[in-house]
């Protein structure tokens, strides 16, 4: 490096996007981009190997598109001798090497990383995230006054903001806002699902994977067969493969649950959108065109946007509004640790084991499997949201913390007491039967509530809503399960309950009698 260095700019692996605040004004005569593999990232919570492999090929490839563009990068690999293995440590060695008159910085996805970023270099100058639709200002402006912070209003907003899915008048195509009515089917036997693209590993990816199988020798999950998008290119492949071929399908089905179908009509896109991969407003708008065209329905359409500039959005927003507060909240005061049944998938349920092994082979769940399956199950059985936050924060390859945090600690747990949800997503065995295949050749009974057979997620339901009865009574949308609860009698009553405690006694203690109902009396 010959000529004065002007600005450092350092991009992370969640940002390998052109776009990204931080390049906006690059100049490739005067500046260096940093990007750095570092241990601190690879190893804060023990992320499944082909996450690491993803962001460490999407940074390897855009570090070498920038390169082929005539811009300076200081690229520091994971194996790099000199590498302090710390993204601080790596921005101040680049500083004394380089001696930049300013660093240059965009907002990381975590408040963990923005705490520790502002220490980085004196005078760090740390640029908004122009990634998203609704900037965190506008998100606070939203929320301020408010007593109940919706989703649903906020999307409303969102699409106004946007114009998508609106009339020229200001209304919503189709006349209502949202047609989730019509997209909880259950999926009819026989039904053909596209699968996704596959991106086979090019030269690039190979050696990361053979980094990582030699430096994460005990890491989560099986690093075979990766196939995710990591460039931009492909990224966008990704999305209109999905457009043409499972977007029509996305409405119906986005409830459903199938097994040995890990994706039905679902995009797969998180994992490149997370990364910068995509650019959010302008999959919204592919999607739009694919309405307008008549190639696939309203509902459908209308359903996925609503994932994107409403969901995405609306928990990012409610990540950085609450944190750090959120990351403590425990509402229901739950502090079972986490069953070992979560890692390894070992459990005569069914569905817990199918979620689990494909969340080991593919890092991929979809939502009603992260939030009715996993998700359930660590509510009603009352795991500790720290645990629970580890491991959903872990295991899958679009996990980080502005994204993961608002949807299982509210939406999942309940442990915010009600800013995300109106109620807690609480169901018992018969919502996994009415959605998925996965009861069919279960150990456990779905119709039953006791005995040594009785599927535990209706047990561990009922127990849940006497738990908390009294915290419920207060929520109008819970009056009719305590009115069923109330209802029963006593005997039956006691029976559940007893049936429960026997459960959640026999997997505190690690038993293998909670993993298969055959070892249990
Ligand atoms: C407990 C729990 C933890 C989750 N953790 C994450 C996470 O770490 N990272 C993550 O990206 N999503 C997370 N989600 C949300 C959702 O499950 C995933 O975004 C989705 O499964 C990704 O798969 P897909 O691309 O096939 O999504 P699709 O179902 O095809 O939806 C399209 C897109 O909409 C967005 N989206 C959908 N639902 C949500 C949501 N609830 N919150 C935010 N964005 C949403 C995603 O960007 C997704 O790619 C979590 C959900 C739950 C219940
Ligand atoms: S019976 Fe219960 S445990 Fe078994 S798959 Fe169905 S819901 Fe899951």
């Amino acid at each position: 490096m010959d000529k004065p260095i002007e600005t450092l700019r350092v991009v992370l692996g969640d940002q390998v996007s052109r776009r990204i605040a931080a390049l906006s004004d690059l100049d490739p005569c005067r500046d260096v981009v940093l990007m750095a593999e570092v241990m601190q990232e690879c190893r804060y919570v023990p992320h499944h190997v082909k996450k690491i492999v993803l962001v460490l090929s999407a940074m390897r490839h855009f570090a070498r598109a920038l390169a082929a563009r005539g811009v300076r990068v200081r690229y520091v690999r994971l194996d790099d001798p000199d590498n302090a293995q710390s993204l601080r440590g790596e921005v101040q060695r680049a500083v004394a090497a380089l001696k930049p008159r300013q660093v240059v910085a965009t907002e990381p996805g975590e408040y963990r990383v923005l705490d520790d970023m502002r220490g980085w270099a004196a005078g760090i100058e740390i640029r908004r995230d122009t990634r998203f639709v609704c900037p965190i200002a506008d998100f606070r402006r939203w929320a301020a006054g408010r007593s109940s912070l919706r989703m649903e209003f906020f999307y409303r907003d969102m699409r106004r903001r946007t114009g998508l899915l609106m009339t020229p008048d200001g209304e919503p195509e189709g006349g209502r806002w949202n047609f989730d009515a019509e997209n909880r089917k259950r999926l009819p036997p026989g039904q053909r699902i596209p699968a996704p693209m596959r991106f086979e590993p090019d030269a690039i990816t190979a050696a990361v994977v053979d980094l990582v199988r030699q430096r994460f020798t005990n890491g989560f999950g099986e690093i075979d067969g990766f196939n995710f998008p990591v460039t931009a290119h492909q990224a966008e492949a990704a999305l209109a493969d999905f457009i043409a071929h499972r977007l029509p399908g996305f409405g119906d089905w986005q409830d459903a649950m199938q097994r040995d179908q890990p994706n039905l009509f679902h995009a797969v896109i998180s994992p490149a959108l997370n990364i910068g991969l995509l650019d959010p407003l302008a999959v919204c708008q592919a999607v739009e065109a694919a309405w307008r065209a008549g190639r696939v329905a309203l509902n459908a359409a209308e359903g996925f946007i609503r994932q994107i500039i409403g969901w995405r959005e609306y928990v990012r927003g409610i990540y950085w509004l609450r944190m750090p507060e959120y990351g403590t909240l425990n509402a229901l005061g739950a502090e079972r640790p986490l069953p070992e049944f979560y890692w390894s998938g070992k459990t005569g349920m069914a569905c817990i084991a199918q979620v689990v092994g494909q969340t080991r082979r593919d890092a991929y769940a979809h939502h009603i499997q992260r939030l009715m399956v996993t998700g359930n199950f660590a509510l009603l059985a009352g795991l500790h949201p720290d645990a629970v936050d580890e491991w959903y924060l872990s295991v899958y390859a679009d996990a980080y913390q502005w994204v993961e945090m608002p949807n299982t600690r509210g939406m999942a747990l309940f442990a915010d007491g009600g800013v995300l949800g109106s109620k807690p997503y609480a169901a018992s065995g018969a919502y996994i039967n009415r959605m998925s295949d996965y009861c069919r050749g279960c150990a456990y009974d779905v119709k039953q509530a006791v005995g040594a057979n009785a599927c535990p997620f209706n047990f561990l339901y009922w127990d849940f809503i006497a738990r908390h009865a009294d915290r419920l009574a207060s929520n109008p949308r819970m009056t009719m399960p305590l009115r069923n609860w109330d209802r029963m009698p006593a005997d039956r009553r006691a029976a559940i309950r007893a049936r429960a405690a026997a459960f959640l006694a026999e997997l505190e203690a690690g038993s293998p009698a909670a993993a298969a109902p055959c070892s249990r009396a």
